[in-house]
C-alpha cells in the first residue's frame, strides 16, 4: 500500500491495523480486475479508487464510530460495495447489509466479500423503495447510509424508512455545494419521521474536495405510504406544497 494512503488513513484518527490494510488492499485489486471485465464504477484508475472510493468511504468515520458493538448499517445503492465493504473492513464488530437495484454489481460484492472472507457483511439484490416495505428491513437498522445515490429529498425517502424510530440515523455524503437540496428537503424529512438534517464538513481522508456529511435523526416511525413505488421518489420527490415543480 502506498505510504501516504496508509497516513491518510491515521491522520484521520481511523484506527485499521495490519490486517485490515491487507484486506483494503486485496478489495482494491478485486475492483480493477472486475472492472475490466464489466463496468461496475467509473473509476477504473487503482489510485483514483483509492482516493476516491476508498478513502472517501472512511468519510463515514464520525458516524460509524458514534455506533455500539453489533449495531446494524445498512448501505442504500452501495455499487461495488461504497462505502459498505469499506465500512465492513474497517468495523468488524458492525453487521454491514449493502444493496443495489443491479444484479452485476451485488454479484461482484457477495464475490468479494465471499474472497475477503468478511463475515459481518451481506448484499442483497433490491430497490430501497421494496426493501424498505418489507418486514425484515423496515424500521430495523441502527444507521443507514448512501453516498452518490440521489438528491437530499430522494435519499429521505429511501433511508428514513429503513432505521429504527427513536434513535436511527441516516447519513449520506455529499459534495460541498449542498444549499439548495437541503432547502427542498425539509418537507420530505419531517414526512419521513425525522427533524431537519445537521450538516458537517469533512474534507479527510482523500485528497479530493471537502464533502459534508448530511445526518438525519429519526424521532417518529415512517407513515405506511412511504417508500412510495419503484422510481417515484426519483421522479416525483416529495416536496412541499409551495415546492411542487421544483427539482433537488
Ligand atoms: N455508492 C456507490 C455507488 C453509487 S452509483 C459509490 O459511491 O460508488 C448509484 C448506485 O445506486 C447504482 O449502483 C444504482 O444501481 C443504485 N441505486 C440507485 N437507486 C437505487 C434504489 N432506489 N435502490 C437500490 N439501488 C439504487
Amino acid at each position: 500500500m502506498l505510504p501516504q494512503i496508509e497516513a491518510q488513513i491515521s491522520d484521520a484518527g481511523i484506527d485499521c491495523d495490519a490486517g485490515r490494510l491487507q484486506l483494503l488492499e486485496k478489495y482494491v485489486k478485486l475492483l480493477v480486475t472486475a472492472n475490466e471485465k464489466s463496468n461496475l464504477t467509473a473509476i477504473k484508475d487503482e489510485i483514483e479508487i483509492w482516493d476516491q472510493l476508498v478513502l472517501r468511504s472512511m468519510r463515514f468515520h464520525p458516524v460509524m464510530s458514534s455506533l455500539k458493538e453489533g449495531s446494524k448499517v445498512i448501505d442504500v445503492g452501495t455499487g461495488a460495495g461504497i462505502p459498505g465493504v469499506i465500512a465492513a473492513i474497517v468495523y468488524p464488530s458492525l453487521m454491514i447489509t449493502m444493496i443495489d437495484a443491479t444484479g452485476k454489481k451485488v454479484r461482484f460484492v457477495t464475490e468479494a466479500i465471499d474472497e475477503l472472507g468478511i463475515t459481518n457483511a451481506r448484499a442483497i439484490q433490491g430497490r430501497a423503495e421494496q426493501i424498505g416495505r418489507e418486514r425484515d428491513h423496515r424500521e430495523h437498522y441502527d444507521l443507514s447510509v448512501a453516498r452518490a445515490v440521489g438528491s437530499l429529498t430522494e435519499l429521505a425517502e429511501l433511508l428514513l424508512p429503513l432505521v429504527t424510530p427513536h434513535r436511527g440515523q441516516a447519513a449520506a455524503l455529499k459534495g460541498a455545494d449542498i444549499d439548495d437540496e437541503l432547502a427542498l428537503a425539509g418537507h420530505a424529512s419531517a414526512e419521513l419521521g425525522a427533524a431537519d438534517p445537521s450538516i458537517t464538513a469533512i474534507a479527510s481522508p482523500g485528497s479530493s474536495d471537502p464533502d459534508k456529511m448530511v445526518t438525519w435523526t429519526k424521532t417518529r416511525p415512517t407513515p405506511r405510504a412511504y417508500p412510495r413505488r419503484d422510481g417515484v421518489p426519483h421522479k416525483s420527490p416529495l416536496f412541499g406544497p409551495r415546492q411542487v415543480g421544483a427539482r433537488g
